[in-house]
């Protein structure tokens, strides 16, 4: 099955990428412009298809009042989610304590991180402002995905009431939304060369296992309650609700995602992953494109249950390792802050990382805090960006069973792998 072929040669990209990036580090980082090639070919994806599956998914819905039940929830889904994701993190890290056996010592922080953090008003104001695009192709250069999905979705709206002229540039759309798919479908046969090379040439950065194992071991305790964290909330509570509010088996839904999924694990970006995201909910998991044409974008730029949950758990380690006890109150500023942070950081790497200085300087943690989880995060990253995605997939299952869709038939095979 051609399906079975791809994951079989992903899977084999990734195991050749470890080997040779962790073996042979110079190779590793030798081969890495292949992965640079394949996140450029993704990237140049994005805009368009945001903005045609965001136009033609709101003409679709045929009413444009039928947005507000749908973003209404959307919504809802988004922040229920990060919530338990967060406490899921606070409670693990309040458990093992991992801040107080680390013995990493605090080093200054890199400069971009301490410029000028936000505080949470203005991340707030900043949020609100950068809604509406003020020139329309700056944003699309910059890649700003808020305005760009804001406006679509009034385009779109306002394309439907215009009559035949309208329905012209919608089917416009159409098209460059299929075509965009098709290039999608044509780039999933590099994505195994693409995410080995990647994997490869960041493994090879951080000096091979020989360099990166010690750095793992320092911060091991740290780095389990992440991961652990994020294993809950990925492997349990997501499959649980996709079960429950998705009505989906959990195994195919998983199964179909896997090149979204490893994709996000190997770029660390949502929005890289976006147009695979896409593929795997609509095309193999049989998804409506309407309601993930409208989900999977937003998502991909505001719901990042895996990094709240990281910055959560990284804040009150970064605690904990200076002595810190937070209490009751603090740790419910942790819990809000986190979840805003989250919601802020855009979809690209290391974005968490950043916004987390929010966190720290709400409970007036020292921001050099964040030197002691630096050399860990680009692994971290990773992990959390595949469960940002996955959130995200498991998103559009529930929307689209909220929405009243006849179940369809899951594609077990593919028709993106050329079934
Ligand atoms: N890299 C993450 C993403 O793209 C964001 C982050 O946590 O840094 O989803």
């Amino acid at each position: 099955m051609m399906a079975n072929r791809l994951l079989f040669l992903i899977l084999l990209g990734v195991a050749s990428g470890l080997i040779l990036g962790g073996m042979l580090p110079e190779t590793g980082r030798a081969v890495q412009f292949l992965g640079e090639l394949f996140l450029g070919a993704l990237l140049v994806l994005v805009v368009p298809l945001v903005m045609a599956s965001m136009i033609v998914g709101v003409s679709s819905l045929g009413d444009v009042r039928k947005l507000g039940p749908l973003g209404g929830r959307t919504i809802l889904y988004f922040f229920s989610t990060t919530a338990i994701a967060v406490v899921i993190g606070l409670t693990l890290v309040t458990i093992v304590q991992p801040g107080t056996v680390t013995t990493e010592e605090p080093q200054p922080p890199p400069k971009q991180l301490v410029a000028k953090p936000p505080t949470i008003g203005e991340l707030a104001r900043g949020l609100l402002v950068s809604l509406i695009p003020t020139h329309l192709f700056a944003a699309m250069v910059n890649a700003e995905m808020l305005p760009l999905i804001v406006f679509s979705l009034a385009f779109g709206a306002v394309l439907t009431t215009l009559g035949k002229g309208g329905r012209v540039v919608i089917r416009f759309f159409e098209g460059v939304n299929q075509g965009m798919m098709g290039i999608v479908r044509l780039l999933m046969w590099a994505a195994p060369v693409g995410i080995g090379a990647l994997i490869a040439g960041r493994l090879g950065e951080a000096g091979g296992f020989s360099g990166f194992w010690p750095e793992l071991a320092r911060l091991g305790s740290y780095a389990v309650v992440v991961v652990l964290g994020l294993l809950i909330h990925g492997a349990l509570v997501l499959p649980t609700i996709l079960r429950f509010l998705g009505r989906q088996p959990i195994a195919v839904y998983a199964r179909n995602m896997n090149t979204a999924l490893i994709t996000a694990f190997s770029t660390s970006s949502s929005s890289a992953t976006l147009p695979m995201t896409m593929e795997g909910v609509i095309e193999r998991n049989g998804r409506s494109p309407r309601v993930a044409s409208f989900v999977l974008p937003l998502g991909a730029t505001i719901n990042m249950n895996g990094t709240a949950l990281y910055e959560a758990v990284a804040a009150v380690f970064i605690a904990q390792a200076y002595g810190v006890n937070l209490d009751a109150v603090q740790l419910l500023v942790v819990f809000l802050t986190a979840t805003v942070a989250a919601v802020g950081a855009a979809g690209i790497p290391e974005a968490g990382l950043v916004t987390m200085v929010i966190v720290l300087q709400a409970v007036n943690l020292p921001l050099e805090g964040v030197s002691l989880i630096l050399v860990i995060d680009w692994f971290l990253d990773r992990c959390r960006t595949a469960v940002n995605v996955w959130g995200d997939a498991v998103g559009v299952a529930v929307m689209d069973r909220l929405e009243n869709r006849e179940p369809a038939s899951i594609a077990q095979s593919t028709k993106g792998s050329g079934e």
